[in-house]
């Protein structure tokens, strides 16, 4: 038996059986997702959402080696909004994603969910309230509605399928040799990682939550596979507040708000056509992607 510590539960597993069940129980983890380093407090309350706003109170955070990557770090999102957080590498990007989740704690001010803080709320009632698509979508060895039915397990399978439409995964499922009963994962059938996009935001549509969290792979996607993925995106994102790290700024393109971090601190901050009128670092991003560079490139010039 060996214990992990996910959020405020406790979870044992018995490693009994053979190494396939093994592999099984290695990629559930997998999924599950990252360590939570926190614990809920003794007085910690559910999280009543309302709107879905988000701030960051004079945050500052160091990692555990000491690194600091915000000093007195203020941003408020309100309700609704959509932000698209972009900035060279190392900018604090993840950390910030990281913090909203409550992956870690600031030393110093707070971060707050439509004004309750983090620290005073269950990291259960926190996770419900956040859907992340994140860069990787891990897939179990389950069936493709198995897979998408993770986003809310208690969906019936009209309401993953209903998902999958919106997601527009439907096509590509449909064409699979069992349709939503295939088999996925490592060793299922391989999915494109515009698919696997998608099976990620089917997941987060299904799990209908107020604030969406978009950490955008940096690899690129043929162009079919980007206009596909954008669809999707934009069913999931409609009527939610979005905070969005992203690499291919064509996703951003119809957000409210552009935030240029460098070194923890905003450089850049307003509507996408404001930023373009001045001229800085985020229209030199865009025009740069624009000319086609890869994408990489971008991001370390971006500074
Ligand atoms: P990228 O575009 O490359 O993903 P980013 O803007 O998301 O970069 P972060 O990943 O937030 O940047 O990193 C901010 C700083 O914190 C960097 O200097 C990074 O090296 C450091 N850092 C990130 N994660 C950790 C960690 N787990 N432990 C220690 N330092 C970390």
């Amino acid at each position: 038996t060996f214990r992990i510590l996910h959020g405020s539960r406790d979870l044992a597993f018995a490693l009994v059986g053979t190494t396939q069940q093994f592999g099984m129980i290695a990629e559930t983890l997998r999924v599950i997702g990252p360590r939570h380093a926190v614990a809920d407090a003794p007085a910690a309350r559910e999280l009543a959402p309302m709107g879905g706003s988000i701030d960051f109170e004079n945050v500052s955070f160091a990692y555990a080696d000491g690194r600091t990557v915000f000093r007195n770090f203020t941003l408020h999102v309100p309700a609704g909004q959509r932000i698209g957080v972009v900035g060279p590498s190392g900018a604090g990007k993840s950390t910030l994603v990281g913090l909203l989740q409550r992956l870690d704690d600031p030393q110093a001010g707070r971060v707050l969910f439509d004004g309750q803080p983090l620290t005073a709320v269950t990291q259960d009632s926190l996770r419900a309230a956040i859907a992340v698509v994140p860069q990787e979508i891990a897939l179990f060895h389950r069936s493709v509605l198995e897979n998408i039915r993770y986003g809310r397990p208690d969906a019936t399978d009209e309401q993953v399928r209903e998902a999958a439409h919106a997601a527009r995964c439907d096509d590509f499922i449909q064409a699979l040799p069992e349709g939503y009963d295939t088999l996925v994962g490592e060793r299922g059938i391989k999915l494109s990682g515009g698919q696997r996009q998608r099976i990620g935001i089917a997941r987060a549509i299904l799990k209908d939550a107020p604030i969406i969290v978009l950490d955008e792979a940096t690899s690129a996607l043929d162009s079919h596979s980007e206009e596909e993925v954008q669809r999707a995106l934009e069913r999931l994102i409609h009527g939610r507040t979005v905070l969005a790290v992203a690499h291919r700024l064509s996703t951003l393109s119809g957000f409210d708000r552009i935030v240029v971090l460098k070194d923890g601190r905003i450089i850049e901050d307003g509507p996408p056509s404001d930023l373009h009128a001045r001229g800085g670092a985020f229209h030199a991003l865009w025009r740069m992607q624009a000319r086609g560079l890869a994408e990489d490139t971008i991001t370390r010039r971006a500074g």
